[in-house]
């Protein structure tokens, strides 16, 4: 079996400038010199009617879907000029369009305890209000979030920068995790506690990230370099705070991914 492939210098450039920009960002040119979209749904629950729609639109406008690793559809091989209709095609059907940029991404999670016989904790309801609330807010790398229904972590809960697990008595939290090329292991930042807490915590750890980091550090680097406690310390002084300011901007944020002002989208 023949896997060699040659690396597109030019390209790989490219993408890597593309990457240091703010904000929301789109996948962008690929190798095949088409372009790609990250689609999704919130709690990656689909419907036999939006399955339908997504395989027209791959159908006219893409030469493949691929699941991606992080519970998104990504529809490849769509043709530049196509782009923007592609996109819409998708918003007007009821889907995300995802970003890959330096944002709070959806949430990756597991089925919990609606069907999974070891759920410990109910998990849709969580996640539909952590992506209202959050989904698109500018942060200084990309943030994402996984939750899983008991602590088995079939969401890889312990690999995302926010990561929650069900325990009998509430959720247990975990911050600072990621993959990549140096994976690191989120460390526990509180718990059990409840279900809006949860959102509460979300809250602060977006607020002292956004405060602490260095420009274009992941929340894993900017943990190592104050110290755990420090970072806990600066959760817990604005615990309290309402989000509202938050949630508004994230939702200016994700406003302006639907209208097409993301980078990379056709370049
Ligand atoms: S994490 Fe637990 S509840 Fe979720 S799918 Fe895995 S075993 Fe089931």
């Amino acid at each position: 079996m023949d896997t060699s492939a040659q690396l597109d210098v030019a390209l790989r450039k490219a993408t890597v400038e593309r990457k240091k920009r703010e904000g929301s960002r789109c996948l962008g040119k690929q190798r095949d010199g088409h372009y790609a979209l990250s689609v999704g749904v919130p709690t990656a629950c689909f419907t036999a009617d939006q399955l339908h729609t997504l395989a027209d639109i791959v159908d006219r406008y893409a030469s493949v879907g691929h699941m991606s690793t992080a519970q998104s559809m990504i529809l490849l091989g769509i043709k530049r000029q196509d782009f923007d209709q592609a996109r819409q095609a998708v918003l007007d059907a009821g889907f995300q369009v995802r970003s890959v940029g330096r944002d709070v991404f959806h949430v990756k999670c597991c089925p919990g305890a609606d069907f999974s016989p070891f759920g410990l904790q109910r998990t849709f309801n969580l996640v539909a209000k952590l992506e209202e609330t959050f989904r698109a807010l500018p942060t200084p790398q990309k943030f994402k979030i996984a939750l899983s229904g008991c602590p088995n972590c079939c969401a890889n809960t312990r690999l995302a920068e926010f990561g929650v697990h069900a325990v009998t008595k509430g959720w247990k939290i975990f911050v600072g995790g990621k993959m990549g090329f140096a994976p690191v292991t989120a460390q526990q930042l509180a718990g059990p506690v409840e279900a809006d807490q949860v959102v509460q915590y979300l809250a602060a750890v977006l607020r002292s990230y956004r405060d602490l980091a260095e420009p274009n550090e992941r929340l894993a680097r900017t943990i190592d370099r104050l110290g755990f406690e420090a970072f806990q310390s600066a959760v817990a002084q604005c615990l309290d705070q309402p989000y509202d300011d938050l949630e508004e901007e994230a939702r200016r944020s994700r406003q302006a991914m639907e209208q097409g002002e993301v980078a990379g989208a056709v370049e």
